[in-house]
């Protein structure tokens, strides 16, 4: 449709329930924006010849849209069976992952960011929310989502994601996780663990049975007391009155040892005694999550794991949440399997890396200079995440004709590369003040952004299709 100077959006035609306001979107050469015809309802823009009003995508009037338009706000979908997570660092690839999961029987949490991830992409949380709705706008997309305020650790940010409306907080424990402690040096077991815990047998059904020695819970005790604490005191000052209508996810996976089936039921346990009412828990999984590439580790021993993992989140009715889910392929079908269709799985990164492979084809020369700066940068960026990545095994640049550009997105290593220097990609100055790759990343996402929308469709439906997510 094309409309006085501007196209339109057609799936965004929509009018107020019960009201003779219609708004859409519709895009010019400067990009997309909104259009208001009838009463302004707080929609903030200029007003057009024809007495419509054209509104700028900002935060005043995403908030205005939400209240209009309920399905363009963040709902609870934490405690449906399937959900899925997409770090959308770049505020462009929610598109893209509507077409996705207006197919499959899941539903997305298009907005998901630690802050973490919003310093290093200069973005806040206003910015991460509004991206989603408008897009949601844009697409018509009525299904439902979620917004995460993902591994957050202090009451402040908690009060930051909850007070926009972010409808999931996860919780990050790690920060009161004690580390060093064995069941040799642990102290002594409090008393109160002693008659609950010790010559028990703890049946959680499907044929297992769990039981502590003394010593080992002595040491989880020493180990997740204080997490525990820490949650049950979030849970009770931001969640447990209900007044934010969020949900509760208890991340422990941010830990150097991964979390045993014993740790994970003590955790759970003495959490739901203490009243702590969560959807979701993310242990830290044996074997490795690296970001952006497939499972390293012992598959055997990760499906004996995963199998006494779900069985405990089954026995107290919550969903195990997977972290660090981007392209973990192999494991995927194990994660279908024992959780019975039922988890929430978290992606980022690879969401970031499909846009790369995206300049990779369609902008050669820009790649070679973002991958050139990536290897200088690396060394800096990985003393942020725990990876194993081998720039030896990255083909030279020079040895690579365009053409073979986006095969550097098959090649572990150099995903591991473009993936933890995102931050600093993103940041780069150059000597004149202006961002060096910024914004011509950005302005061929824009232009080409159903390249970007095939690209995600196609990774992530491979995800799904992997996890065994039925097309709804
Ligand atoms: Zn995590």
């Amino acid at each position: 449709m094309h409309y006085s100077g501007f196209d339109v959006y057609e799936r965004s035609v929509h009018r107020a329930e019960g009201s003779e306001v219609e708004v859409f979107m519709a895009k010019d050469a400067a990009g997309d924006f909104l259009v208001i015809a009838g009463t302004d309802h707080g929609f903030k823009g200029e007003r057009l010849a024809d007495g419509k009003i054209r509104a700028p995508l900002s935060h005043e009037n995403a908030g205005a849209l939400r209240a209009l338009f309920p399905f363009t706000a963040p709902g609870r979908v934490l405690r449906k069976e399937r959900s899925f997570g997409l770090g959308d660092r770049l505020g462009i690839a929610t598109p893209g992952h509507i077409k996705l999961f207006e197919r499959y029987d899941a539903y997305p949490v298009f907005a998901q960011q630690s802050i973490r991830e919003l310093n290093l992409t200069n973005r806040t949380y206003e910015d991460v929310l509004d991206a989603a709705s408008f897009a949601v706008f844009r697409e018509d997309f009525q299904k439902g989502w979620g917004a995460d305020g993902d591994h957050l650790k202090t009451a402040k940010d908690l009060e930051y994601a909850l007070s926009l409306g972010f409808t999931m907080i996860t919780l990050d424990c790690s920060d009161h996780i004690k580390t060093g402690v064995t069941e040799a040096n642990a102290p002594p077991l409090p008393e109160k663990y002693n008659g609950k815990y010790l010559g028990k047998q703890f049946d959680i059904g499907e044929g297992i049975v769990l039981s502590f020695t003394g010593a080992a819970l002595g040491a989880i005790a020493a180990i997740y007391g204080e997490a525990i604490g820490f949650a049950a005191d979030m849970y009770g000052r931001f969640l447990k009155d209900g007044r934010y209508g969020a949900d509760f996810e208890i991340s422990i996976d941010e830990t150097s040892a991964p979390t045993t089936p014993l740790q994970h039921y003590f955790v759970a346990r003495e959490l739901i005694d203490a009243g702590v009412s969560f959807a979701t828990m993310a242990p830290r999984f044996c074997g490795e999550f690296q970001k952006g590439i497939d499972y390293i580790g012992d598959l055997a021993q990760f499906e004996k794991e995963i199998k006494v993992h779900a069985a405990i989140a089954r026995h107290f009715k919550y969903k195990l949440s997977i972290h660090s889910g981007s392209d973990k392929f192999s494991v995927f079908p194990a994660i279908g399997r024992e959780s019975r269709g039922v988890f929430h799985i978290k992606t980022a990164g690879t969401n970031w890396l499909e846009a790369m492979r995206v300049i990779a084809q369609l902008d050669p020369a820009l790649y070679r200079e973002v991958h050139q700066y990536a290897l200088s940068a690396f060394d800096e960026a990985r003393t942020y995440y725990h990876v194993t990545t081998d720039l030896s095994k990255i083909p030279g640049l020079a040895s690579l004709s365009d053409a073979e550009l986006p095969g550097l997105f098959e090649n572990n290593d150099c995903r591991q590369l473009i993936h933890i220097t995102y931050g600093l990609i993103l940041n780069k100055k150059s000597s004149g003040g202006s961002f060096a790759f910024r914004d011509r990343l950005y302005k061929i996402w824009r232009q080409k952004e159903d390249t970007y929308a095939r690209a995600l469709e196609r990774h992530i439906g491979k995800h799904l299709d992997l996890l065994n997510v039925k097309k709804s």
